[in-house]
């Protein structure tokens, strides 16, 4: 029987289990390898690891943990459940693990919008936070996607970051006179025509292509979409979640089952990887804690 179990090592997973493993705990984390931001070349806005690949960042967190008692696990888990005071996990290939406490840090994944040939230039020119990526878009020509309204936010955003900014609403045309009088007046190009491709090498973006046979010149693309829960296990456990499908926690990242935490994207704040990671280490914390009251005579 394990102390905590953790599900996902992004960095909410392993910030949890360093302050875990600093508490003298028993702990096992699991990962399938899916970080949300492996397609970026670089993670910013992390004091100390700005501009850090994020790969290069995990392989750094798992090498830190090397000296606690923690096992890390590349393996997928694909069923969760809670039965009297304990969590019982099965990995992928049948093995089965208890502990006392679960911690979920599984994340989410994003929806790109469908664009033929978009992956290619995803987390190099194509992004779709400005907080992660718009400084090193500064004074670009920036396009923001968003069919019917849903770009006009995210367009008006990028305004500080370039005076450059077109939103392409991708063959709709849903925008009120007050949202386009708004754009304007904010100096935000519109363009309703139906995209049909990106042009760029390396996955630098160029060109915008369209259905009326135009390529406008553009250097980076902003997108946002719906993004998803990662895997189910908060649906199997009985989590309570938004309407976003945001998994509901409370102060300590506690949910309304005793003994099951989550951090990280999976749950509402933020979407960054040192409001993650801070995540990660408030729910080891207010685990261990759970944890002393219940062992204290
Ligand atoms: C393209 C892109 C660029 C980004 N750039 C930045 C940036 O520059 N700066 C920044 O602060 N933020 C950035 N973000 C946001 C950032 O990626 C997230 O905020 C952060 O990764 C959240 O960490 P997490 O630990 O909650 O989840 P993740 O990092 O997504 O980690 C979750 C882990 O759980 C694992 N997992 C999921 N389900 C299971 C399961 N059933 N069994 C086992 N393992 C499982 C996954 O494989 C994954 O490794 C970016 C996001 C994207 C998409």
């Amino acid at each position: 029987m394990y102390d905590v179990i953790i599900i996902g090592g992004g960095p909410a997973g392993l910030n949890a289990a360093m302050l875990l493993g600093r508490s003298r705990r028993k702990v096992v984390v699991f990962d399938s390898g899916k970080p949300r931001n492996r397609w970026a070349a670089s993670m910013n806005g992390f004091l100390s690891s700005d501009g850090m690949s994020p790969l290069e960042f995990i392989k750094k967190g798992r090498e830190e943990l090397q000296r606690y008692n923690i096992e890390l696990l590349d393996k997928l888990v694909v069923t969760a459940t809670y039965s009297k005071g304990s969590f019982v996990v099965n990995d992928a290939d049948g093995a089965v693990y208890r502990s006392k406490k679960l911690l979920l840090a599984t994340g989410l994944k994003d929806k790109l919008p469908e664009i033929e040939g978009i992956e290619a230039f995803y987390g190099k020119s194509v992004h779709h936070c400005q907080y992660c990526d718009g400084w090193e878009n500064r004074d670009k020509a920036i396009a923001v996607y968003g069919k019917n309204r849903d770009g006009i936010g995210q367009a008006l955003s990028l305004k500080t970051w370039s005076d450059r900014v077109t939103l392409y609403t991708d063959g709709t045309d849903k925008l009120r006179r007050i949202d386009r009088e708004r754009l304007q007046r904010n100096d935000v190009k519109v363009c309703t025509i139906r995209i049909t491709g990106l042009k760029g090498e390396n996955g630098m973006l160029q060109q915008i292509l369209l259905a009326n046979g135009e390529a406008h010149e553009q250097q980076a693309l902003f997108f946002s979409s719906a993004s998803v829960q990662q895997c189910d296990l908060g649906e199997q456990l009985g989590c309570e979640f938004t309407s976003k499908g945001i998994i509901k926690t409370r102060r300590q990242q506690n949910t309304h089952i005793p003994g099951l935490y989550v951090a990280g994207d999976a749950d509402r704040d933020m979407q960054l990887v040192i409001v993650a990671a801070a995540e990660g280490a408030k729910a080891g914390v207010a685990i261990n804690i759970e944890l002393q009251k219940e062992e204290c005579k």
